[in-house]
């Protein structure tokens, strides 16, 4: 209350031509938080690079892409499959809505091993609908998981979801919402990260960037092929606590290689 009453007096002070140095820097304060990305008006995808003057939101290298099937390439070296061990007792910290995704963050200590890098696991969060697609088929949910190495490479593994039975790990999940805007629960338990995956582990991977500002082109994107299977209502639940369609729009391949890991 206090600091909205200061802020009105800002405001105040500022409209009145009269405000000191102090004023002034809290007045830009608050226009730079205003100004803060999203995926509708004037701070919607198309305005992230201007709105984020250091990011690569115009690199090259973005993400999400369509991944068109007749294009990828079939690798098959044994060293290039991703290891996926997570371990059971791995601990759901806590989730949060931040204003742009639900997202589950979790205990340091679990990671997966990639191209012979160790990335640790960070946190998941969800958008809804998918923001990669497949032979321009976009699905009702896609979620990321994402790892970070020593270096601050990431690589991201991304599920998508279909409407059918119910997921009880999704249900699980979904049972520490609904959270506002800001808000955060701790939750502390272990969650068996194995039961989100889909059965058939057969995925594509190419090298992109965050699909979020600053759109940093240190990514390295699993994809599975096979969608999990979620249900209808798990699917509103996710899309009722999160900004209505929290995707960001096709970006141009150029000239990378998506590569296709049959399994
Ligand atoms: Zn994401």
């Amino acid at each position: 209350m206090k600091s909205l009453l200061k802020i009105g007096f800002a405001v105040l002070l500022f409209s009145s031509l009269s405000c000191n140095k102090n004023e002034q820097k809290k007045m830009v304060k608050e226009e730079s938080h205003e100004m803060e990305w999203s995926y509708e008006g004037e701070t919607s995808p198309e305005h992230w690079a201007e709105l984020e003057k250091n990011s690569d939101c115009l690199g090259n290298r973005q993400s999400p892409i369509n991944i068109l099937d007749i294009n990828v390439v079939e690798d098959d070296n044994k060293e290039s499959v991703i290891n996926l061990h997570y371990s059971p007792s791995t601990i759901l910290k806590k989730v949060r809505n931040n204003g742009h995704s639900i997202q589950f963050d979790f205990d340091k200590g679990d990671s997966i091993a990639y191209n012979k890098i160790n990335y640790n696991l960070v946190q998941i969060h969800f958008h809804e609908p998918s923001e990669h697609t497949i032979n321009g088929i976009r699905y009702p949910i896609e979620i990321h998981l994402v790892h970070q190495s020593k270096e601050k490479y990431y690589t991201v593994l991304s599920v998508f979801g279909v409407e059918g039975e119910k997921s009880e790990a999704i249900e699980e999940m979904e049972s520490f919402l609904p959270l506002k805007k800001g808000e955060e629960r701790e939750i502390n338990k272990a969650f068996d990260l194995s039961r989100i995956f889909p059965e058939n582990k057969t995925y594509y991977s190419y090298g992109g960037s965050l699909t979020t500002p600053p759109c940093s082109e240190t990514v390295q994107w699993v994809i599975f092929k096979n969608p999990i299977v979620i249900s209808l209502e798990e699917v509103l639940k996710l899309k009722d606590n999160m900004p209505l369609e929290n995707y960001r729009n096709e970006q141009p391949i150029n000239n990378r290689l998506v590569y296709l890991h049959e399994l």
